[in-house]
């Protein structure tokens, strides 16, 4: 059995919806490391402060039911918004933030079994996982997915608009200097651009247990 399931891939390629469903399927914890560096966004936002100085006695906590908590204070659907899935992005080009953040995403990752997305899982946080799965799907498919889901919870939603937002931000998280968006090289590929969750759910469980 893999005890430590690194999952990388970009925006709205499923990677914390069939990540949260193989961890519950296996026993193990999710970390969703997205969630941190929203945190972190929404901290700047809101305090208006610069990164450095929000950084510097920040607090995050996930618990097992996936809230987020930002210096005691629960933040999981405040850190949701378009806002601040660009300030993520903005936040994550910083060394800084990176550093604590990986130091803080090993440390979770000592605690048993565990899958963990995100970006740079497979690359630099746990370069030595037991799996890498690197999820991908074409950005239109990536685009529909986050329109049904707003639209699913009520928001209204715009799809050329969605579908630029996830461009820019699989551009920028490409494209920056310190640990980009990469499939690791021993990663498994897996393009879910015609697969439905269960499918993709399946084959990850399948090369967890092999
Ligand atoms: O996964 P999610 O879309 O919630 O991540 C938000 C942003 O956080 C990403 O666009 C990326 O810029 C950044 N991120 C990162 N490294 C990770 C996880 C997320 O740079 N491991």
């Amino acid at each position: 059995m893999k005890k430590i399931i690194a999952v990388d891939g970009p925006a709205g390629a499923g990677k914390s919806t069939v990540s949260k469903i193989v961890a519950a399927r296996l026993g193990y914890t999710y970390i969703d490391t997205g969630a941190m560096y929203r945190a972190v966004a929404l901290k700047v936002l809101e305090n208006g402060k610069s990164v450095e100085d929000v950084i510097r006695d920040i607090e995050i906590k996930l618990d097992e039911a996936g809230k987020v908590f930002l210096d005691g204070r629960e933040v999981t659907k405040e850190i949701r918004t378009p806002e601040v899935s660009r300030g993520a992005s903005d936040v994550a080009k910083c060394g800084f933030v990176r550093k604590k953040l990986t130091e803080l995403q090993r440390q979770m990752a000592t605690q048993g079994s565990v899958i963990m997305d995100g970006r740079d899982i497979g690359t630099q946080v746990l370069p030595n996982a037991d799996l890498k799965i690197f999820l991908t799907a074409t950005v239109e498919e990536r685009a529909r997915r986050r329109f049904e889901e707003l639209k699913a919870k009520g928001f209204a939603a715009d799809f050329e608009q969605i579908k630029k937002e996830i461009s820019l931000r699989d551009k920028q998280d490409s494209e920056r200097e310190i640990a980009p968006l990469a499939m690791a090289e021993d990663a498994i590929l897996l393009d879910t651009t015609n697969l439905t969750i269960e499918q993709v759910v399946a084959k990850i469980l399948r090369l967890a247990q092999a």
